[in-house]
Formats: C-alpha cells, structure tokens, sequence
C-alpha cells in the first residue's frame, strides 16, 4: 500500500487549524516564551516560489522544536501586499488592485497551509487591510510631528517603463529588473525619513539580537554610518564656497582636485563661467543613466571631465585646484562633493592615475619598515600614521 500524502496530510492539516495547534497562548504565566519572525511574502500572481519554502521551512522546525521544549510560541505570517506589479496589472488588464491582492493572498494562503508550516493564522496580517494601514499612517504622523518625516528634492532611480522610483536593488545593468525598460536619475520631490538619526542606535541594538556575525556585518554596511567633517573650498573668484564631506580632514594637505557629483548645483549655478559645458552637459546626461551603485563600484573604470573656468581654493595652503565633475561622487552621499586626496584613498587614486592628476603624499606609516608605493597604490592605512607634508610655511 502506497502513502497517500494528500489525505493524510490534508487531515492533520486541518485538524491544525480547527484546533488552533500551533496558535500562541495567552499564557503570561509561562516564563519561556519564542517569538520567531520571517520576513512576510508580497502575493504575486504566480504562488510561492521555493525561496519562501526554504526560509519558512528552517524557522518552522525551530518553532516546533521550541513548542515540544515547553515554550509559548509566536511564529506568525502575513502578507505585505502593497505592491506595484499589483498596480502595473491592474492598469494593464482594469481589474482592481484590491481584487487581485485577495485573489492572491488565498492562493498564498492555501499553498502555505498545503506545506503544513505551524503559522499562527489567527493573528494573520495583510498590509493592504485599512486596519493594518492605519497603523502605518499613524506612526507616519508621529515621525511627522517630530520633524523625521519631511519633504525634500532628490534625484532617484526612475524607470521610464514603469514610471516610478526603483531602489538601487531593482536596477539592473542600468534597466529596470522588472520591465526592462531604461532607467535614469530624475529630480523628484518625495519623503524622507531621518533614519540616519538612528544610525548609532541601530549599530548598538545589534548587540541585544540573535544574529550571525555576518549578518551583523551586513546591517552595519547597509546603515554605512561614518564620522567626518564638513569643510568649505572657496571657489575662485566667486563668494561661493563649495562644501564638501570628508572622513578625514586630516588630510587636506594631500588634496590635490575636488570633484562634484554629476547633478551637483553648481554646474546650473556657474554654467556661464563654464567653458566647456556641452561637454559636462553629455557627461550628466550619461551619468544618468547609471544606478548608484554601478557608479560607486570600486573596480568600475573611472570617468570623469574637468569642470574648466572653475577653481577652488584649499583653504589651509591657499592652492588652486582644478574642479571635476565624476560619477563616482554620489549627490545623495554627503554633500555630494568631495575633496580628493589620491595619494590615501583608492578611488581617488585611480582617478587621479587615469587623468595625469597630481598625487601628494601627507600620511607616512608609523612603521618604517613598511612600503609605500605611490607609483602603483594608494596608502590607505591611514587610521595608524603619522602626518607629513602638512605644514603651512
Ligand atoms: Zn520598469
């Protein structure tokens, strides 16, 4: 006699859910409690796909391990419904988004229970019920009111298919992963919030959760929180200044050009003093259509042309300096400007390598025994050395 699965597992499956097996106790007076917390799937028209399965499965045999072992388990599912492939299909085929997202969820819901995970569907969430929304709204009203919601203008990845903003993860080879279509940097006004007030706080709470080393690793990358400086270059001939962020002021002495991001003001501003602005202008128009990150990435082929009528001037040995515009300065990172120092920082360096700019060393290893090798690398070991060439005569 063969196993029949689809009966035997279809009749435990629902004495599960009629019997509420694996629902969390209102029990205060049991001291061992697991709350275990996947991340919820968005309901797409086409099921499941085996990377939510494979996550589920892991946290499901530790919640029932947990339940065995006496605890009172919280292990609970929703749906983070809101989504644009929802929004694109119902433009695309006129059916109502809400009708679609139910649709959905219920064969989300069924192929979930057909898998048997120990989900607590009582407390099941969908983010596109208005009684889950309007706890969203709530706390976006209060980060309102506490000045860490705000409004300002930005340039963001917009696919010109699907006429939104994409994340820098959605951007593929400079095309939107979802259609295909071509993505540039368009100036939108939108909302931020300040999450970067929280920056030090994230980083500490890191400590009180149970994850991997490497995944605290990653979080601590992704909140990229840094300590710098904002120091002002005057430009020549001008009572502008152009403000730059640096991680390490120290180093002024070395800095040998500026650069600006692509969409920094200053172009717009000094454009009659520009002497070669159509070359600039097909510079930005390239530059726009790459995602933040191809731009920022470290082994990419650096480009870049010299902003030529503007100068700036160091303000500590008074040096006029050449101004260049490149994609590897981000607007949204900092003051999007930078001085560059390429005899201490890798980017800069190869930048500077590429263009026949100069390179000044002003950091020397505590240690002398160790190499410094201006012609081929910059020396970046910069947190233990000691200062050279820093002098104002
Ligand atoms: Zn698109």
């Amino acid at each position: 006699m063969s196993y029949n699965f689809k009966k035997v597992e279809k009749k435990w499956q629902d004495k599960w859910y009629k019997e509420g097996t694996f629902y969390a106790k209102q029990d205060f007076k049991n001291p061992k409690k697991w709350y275990g917390l996947v991340e919820f799937p968005y309901p797409s028209g086409q099921g499941l796909h085996v990377g939510h399965p494979r996550s589920y499965t892991a946290l499901d045999i530790i919640a029932r391990k947990k339940r065995l072992e006496g605890y009172n388990v919280l292990y609970p599912i929703g749906f983070d419904a809101f989504g644009l492939p929802a929004e694109n299909y119902a433009i695309k085929n006129h059916i109502h988004p809400k009708i679609t997202t139910e649709k959905n969820i219920n064969h989300f819901r069924e192929q979930l229970q057909a898998l048997g995970f120990s989900f607590d569907w009582s407390r099941e969430v969908n983010t596109t019920d208005p009684n889950y929304y309007k706890w969203t709204q709530w706390i976006f009203i209060q980060l309102y009111k506490k000045g860490l919601a705000y409004k300002t203008t930005m340039p963001i990845n917009f696919c010109t298919g699907c006429k939104v903003g994409l994340a820098n993860e959605e951007v593929v080879n400079g095309v939107c992963e979802r259609c295909g279509s071509t993505v540039v940097q368009k100036e939108k006004s939108q909302w931020m919030l300040k999450i970067t007030q929280y920056a030090q706080r994230l980083i500490d709470d890191l400590d009180d959760v149970n994850f991997l080393d490497k995944i605290k690793a990653q979080q601590k990358n992704w909140i990229g929180r840094s300590e710098g400086a904002e120091v002002n270059f005057k430009i020549d001939g001008t009572d502008e200044n152009l403000v730059i962020y640096t991680t390490r002021p120290d180093t002024i002495f070395g800095s040998t050009y500026m650069v600006v991001a692509p969409e920094h003001k200053l172009i717009e501003k000094y454009a009659d003093k520009i002497e070669n602005l159509d070359e600039i202008k097909a510079y930005q128009k390239k530059a726009a259509l790459k995602s933040d990150f191809e731009r920022s990435e470290l082994n990419k082929e650096k480009t870049g042309v010299e902003i030529k009528g503007l100068q700036a001037i160091n303000p500590l040995n008074h040096e006029k300096m050449p101004i260049w515009v490149s994609d590897y300065v981000l607007i949204t990172y900092g003051t999007g400007a930078i001085m560059a120092v390429p005899a201490h920082d890798d980017r800069d360096f190869e930048f500077a390598q590429k263009f026949g700019l100069p390179i000044k060393q002003v950091i020397k290893p505590k240690d002398d025994s160790v190499e410094v090798d201006l012609q081929n690398r910059a020396f970046t070991d910069v947190e233990e050395g000691i200062a050279i060439n820093s002098r104002i005569d």
